[in-house]
């Protein structure tokens, strides 16, 4: 369950990072579903796509997992499967799909975004065969029309195309507001999600523009700090995992009442309470 924004975790993105993830954008021709937008709206959908890989290897890789990233594949056309991200952690190597948005207009506060959005699940087939091990869920503090609009304008007004040099589009369009706006907010494995889909039969999707997709409300997922542990199957070293708040080496505690969670070792030094809880994490079952 997601419960309120003290459970996001707000992702470590720098300027190389933003010209680097432009760089990129630049040199992918196409993608299905922006082919309608403006040029510099599409750019920055791309841009923030690898933004949100690039801040989640940064956080497992802290967290002693190993990412190889999967290039998006054009041949594959209307994409049956998009797999971003495959992680080695201390078991199998996992898959992972990562969504990426604007916050809602009209759900601007996080609060409504956890109660009224969804992890945005694009549905490919009819059958709920989800051919990932894991989703996640990025948010970016821009305002989804708003920001579009403002693209748009910039577009027209200084004639700065996507063929311009990357630091001149970040300069141009003030890419610096992903910085210390990019949050995973939440994730979600395949079994649960599975789980979640046979539980509202023939109500489980949604649609949007000319998509669909498959439903599952952000408040029903599973928790950021949560991840890392999950995809390493369960249990780690002491000192693996990292503080989601500080940054700090955790280690395996055990609580008066017997229960088995990873506590930040700056705790009680320095207070901080960053913890992982053991019971909410199952271990992924094979295949
Ligand atoms: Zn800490």
């Amino acid at each position: 369950m997601i419960r309120n924004e003290d459970d996001f975790i707000k992702l470590d993105i720098t300027e190389e990072d933003i010209i680097s993830a432009i760089e990129k954008a630049q040199a992918v021709r196409f993608i299905d579903n922006l082919r309608d937008r403006h040029p510099m709206v599409s750019m920055e959908s791309k841009v923030r796509g690898y933004l949100g890989e690039t801040g989640i290897i940064k956080l497992l890789t802290v967290n002693g997992l190993r990412c190889i990233q999967v290039p998006y594949d054009e041949a594959r056309g209307n994409d049956l499967c998009d797999i971003d991200l495959a992680v080695q952690g201390s078991g199998r190597v996992m898959t992972m799909e990562i969504k990426t948005s604007l916050r809602p207009d009209r759900w601007p506060e996080f609060s409504q975004i956890i109660e009224q959005c969804d992890i945005k699940f694009i549905k490919r087939t009819d059958h709920i065969d989800l051919d990932r091990d894991v989703f996640v869920q990025i948010y970016f503090l821009p305002l989804t029309n708003e920001n579009d609009r403002q693209t748009v304008d910039i577009a027209q007004r200084t004639g700065v195309g996507p063929t311009a040099d990357a630091r001149t589009i970040y300069e141009t369009y003030g890419y610096s507001k992903f910085i210390n706006g990019t949050f995973f907010v939440a994730w979600i494995d395949k079994q649960s999600q599975v789980g979640y889909l046979r539980r509202f039969p023939g109500r489980n999707t949604y649609h949007i523009g000319y998509r669909d997709f498959w439903k599952s409300g952000i408040k029903y997922a599973r928790q950021p700090r949560q991840l890392a542990l999950y995809l390493h199957g369960g249990t780690v070293a002491d000192g693996v995992l990292k503080c989601p708040r500080c940054g700090a080496p955790m280690k395996l505690r055990t609580a008066r009442d017997g229960r088995q969670f990873y506590g930040c070792t700056n705790f009680p030094s320095s207070g901080c309470k960053g913890s992982v809880n053991m019971e909410t994490v199952q271990t992924p079952a094979g295949r």
